[in-house]
């Protein structure tokens, strides 16, 4: 019998000082990979880019751009956890996404990605007599809302329900007055250590389904970024945006 090394994954980890940061240098080792860039703000990623297989990004907004910039110039592959971008940072980090092969998710956990599924069963199944509302909650440090995994399910519900942002309530204040038939509403709590819990309601007459996801422990979108940055590097992947769903449950 022949032993063969497997070597792992030399990730670029953008972000490293960070919780996420620090959450997925924790899990490295155990799921294959290896941090040999750690870059935070300073750093100089341009430097290392060369010598890592995948870049995996974890920091901040206004950082995502230059990072994806980076890549394509090297042709390397790109994991973005980061969330919260404006639609101009979306647009620019989609335009590298014609060079390199990305995989942007709000979301990296096993379980929220079943959400999504569960969601869209749920939303194309009832009609608009269930009144949809998402909640989400973070802990208090978190700088965007809602989250990019509210933000993803209010998008699923919306595709299922052929609805637009101009029916998506944001919060609720004041003389609301009558809930209008098929409005989405979007809630987004902040406090404390919480990791990140989600729920997706489906209220009627009469009765009421919750779909809802906690997640306890960072470890599990660190796992799923790993995941997906060996996905990325197991096989040539054609360069656009895929989403975690493909990386758990093929094209
Ligand atoms: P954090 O504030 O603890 O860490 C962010 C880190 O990024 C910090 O160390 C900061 O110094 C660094 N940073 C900021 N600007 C930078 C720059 N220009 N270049 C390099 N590094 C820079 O935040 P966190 O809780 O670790 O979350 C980081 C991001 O990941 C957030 O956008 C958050 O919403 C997102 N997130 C995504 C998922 C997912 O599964 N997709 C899960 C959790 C968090």
């Amino acid at each position: 019998r022949r032993n063969f090394i497997i070597m792992p994954v030399k990730i670029l980890l953008n972000g490293s000082n960070g919780r996420m940061g620090r959450a997925i240098s924790d899990s490295a080792a155990e799921c294959g990979c290896e941090i040999a860039a750690a870059c935070d703000i300073g750093s100089r990623p341009e430097d290392f880019i060369e010598n890592c297989d995948v870049a995996v990004d974890f920091s901040f907004r206004e950082a995502t751009a230059a990072l994806a910039e980076l890549c394509a110039k090297y042709g390397k592959p790109l994991v973005i956890g980061t969330t919260g971008h404006t639609p101009e940072q979306r647009a620019q980090i989609e335009n590298f996404s014609k060079i390199i092969p990305i995989v942007w998710a709000g979301n990296y956990s096993l379980g929220v990605n079943l959400l999504n599924h569960l969601a869209k069963i749920a939303a194309t199944t009832l009609d608009e007599s269930y009144d949809i509302e998402i909640v989400e909650m973070h802990p208090r440090h978190k700088k965007d809302a809602p989250s990019g995994t509210a933000e993803k399910l209010k998008e699923i519900v919306c595709a299922c329900r052929n609805v637009g942002e101009d029916k998506v309530c944001y919060g609720r204040h004041g003389q609301v007055g009558e809930r209008p038939v098929g409005e989405i509403g979007v809630h987004a709590l902040r406090g404390g250590s919480v990791v990140g819990d989600h729920t997706v309601i489906f209220a009627a007459d009469g009765e009421r389904l919750e779909l809802a996801h906690k997640a306890a422990d960072r470890k599990v979108f660190a796992k799923g970024a790993l995941r997906a940055a060996k996905w990325l590097a197991e096989a040539k992947r054609a360069p656009k945006i895929y989403g975690m769903e493909t990386v758990l449950f093929g094209e």
